[in-house]
């Protein structure tokens, strides 16, 4: 600030938001940090007229200690990027078209949502432009939102959280739902009664070598239909699995666009890396159900046509998995609600796979999971090559009360696109359908 204050006047001017970066010593003590950030704060206001909340970063690591106070006795933000930008690495380079192929492609995979992203002003020590044009080409190809500064989003408190959520924030209908010991002290035929009322089945899951552990006579009350008889056209989408932000941003908006809900069975195995992405599911009010942790099967396939149950210590695995998978989904939406009032997460099911086995169904009612969802129609959409025959496939098997098996990952490559047609289609022909989400008809 006191050498080139011009540039950053420059900075200020062009809009951009200022703050703080500081590098304090072993031996800096919190007070001499806080009047280090007093001072420095009361000269980006008056001087540069910064009106808005000033953070500081540290300009290395997560700072000391006498920062942190600092920064709580001082009313200031800290700031620690998820991720550094540039690697130190092509700091040295001088060629834009080697560096910023270079830098593009070391950061796999888009920048997610809340990330907070920095970048080291000086690092190009062999140019001025290179770090301008690295900074568009990023936002514009690893970037699905607008990037804005920090200050910004501070301001915008209600679509803020903690996380994990506050045990007393988490609703009283969805906390801790799920452990074992639901189906304690029941006969065979009062167990055999809960898996036959909580599982919806599909039509090819019918003969006793999908469903393993079930007599003749148990297989045949089993569910077939994926259906869910309503007199509302309800029709339910339904996506599964996990993906990055640029996938399931653009079939948000897609379904957002139709006024459309749907139902997303979350494999939580990956949802600590990108809790804002679960969250943003839920605030678009969709129905969030599980899908287990790590994406475990509830019987053994030892051929396509043929499965076993699982053994004892499968079945303790599958029990910690599933319990896990809805506490991570407790840890991040277990305060939400949809548009109706009802919780945004649900204790419905759906099995990897589709595939179940008697013991493997037993486990999800014992852990207190209401039902164990199939569909009427598994669509194969990680595998589609264009969104139009991907669209006609969906219609086809569209009809009332069906359940539609789709994925929300990133293979899933034109789900948004294929939908986008077929609700777009079905508005202008005045379709009966509504597309809402399981919690609509199930509890
Ligand atoms: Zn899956």
């Amino acid at each position: 600030m006191e050498l080139y204050p011009e540039r950053i006047e420059a900075i200020s001017r062009a809009g951009q938001s200022l703050g703080i970066s500081v590098l304090p010593t072993q031996r800096t003590t919190a007070s001499q940090m806080l009047g280090t950030l007093q001072a420095q704060a009361q000269t980006l206001r008056d001087k540069y007229q910064a009106y808005y909340e000033i953070f500081v970063r540290p300009a290395t690591g997560f700072g000391s200690t006498a920062l942190l106070q600092a920064a709580a006795q001082g009313g200031f933000r800290v700031l620690k990027e998820m991720k550094e930008a540039v690697p130190e690495k092509v700091s040295r380079m001088t060629d834009p078209e080697e560096i910023i192929p270079a830098v593009i492609n070391d950061n796999e995979g888009m920048f997610q949502r809340g990330e907070i992203i920095h970048f080291q002003m000086g690092i190009f020590q062999y140019s001025d432009t290179v770090l301008g044009e690295l900074v568009e080409r990023m936002v514009s190809e690893k970037c699905a939102y607008p990037a804005v500064a920090a200050d910004e989003v501070a301001e915008r408190t209600e679509s803020q959280y903690e996380y994990p959520i506050p045990r007393d924030l988490i609703l009283p209908a969805v906390k801790d739902r799920i452990y074992p010991g639901h189906l304690k002290d029941m006969t065979k035929d009062e167990i055999f009664e809960v898996i036959r009322s909580g599982y919806i089945g599909i039509s090819w899951i019918v003969s006793p070598y999908f469903l393993p552990g079930f007599t003749d006579r148990e297989t045949q009350h089993l569910d077939k239909t994926g259906i869910i008889e309503n007199d509302e056209n309800y029709v339910f989408l339904t996506f599964d699995d996990w993906g990055t932000d640029g996938t399931v941003d653009r079939l948000l908006n897609v379904l957002d666009k139709h006024h459309a809900t749907a139902t997303f069975f979350v494999r939580t195995e990956y949802v600590p890396n990108n809790p804002n992405l679960l969250r943003a599911i839920a605030a678009a009010g969709h129905t969030i159900g599980a899908h287990s942790h790590k994406h475990m099967s509830l019987s053994n396939e030892v051929r396509p046509t043929y499965f076993t149950e699982l053994d004892e210590q499968q079945r303790k695995e599958l029990e910690e998995d599933i319990i896990l998978c809805y506490d991570t989904l407790q840890n991040v939406i277990g305060d939400m609600v949809d548009a109706d009032g009802k919780p945004s997460l649900s204790a419905l099911f759906r099995q990897p796979t589709l595939a179940v086995g008697r013991n493997g169904l037993e486990t999800v009612f014992d852990c207190g999971y209401t039902h164990a969802v199939a569909g009427y129609y598994t669509t194969t959409d990680y595998k589609a090559e264009n969104a139009k025959s991907l669209a006609a496939e969906i219609k086809k098997n569209i009809k009332s009360g069906a359940i539609l098996v789709m994925h929300f990952s990133d293979n899933a490559k034109y789900t948004a696109d294929a939908l986008d047609q077929l609700l777009t289609e079905f508005e202008s022909s005045g379709s009966p359908y509504r597309f809402v989400g399981l919690n609509k008809v199930l509890s």
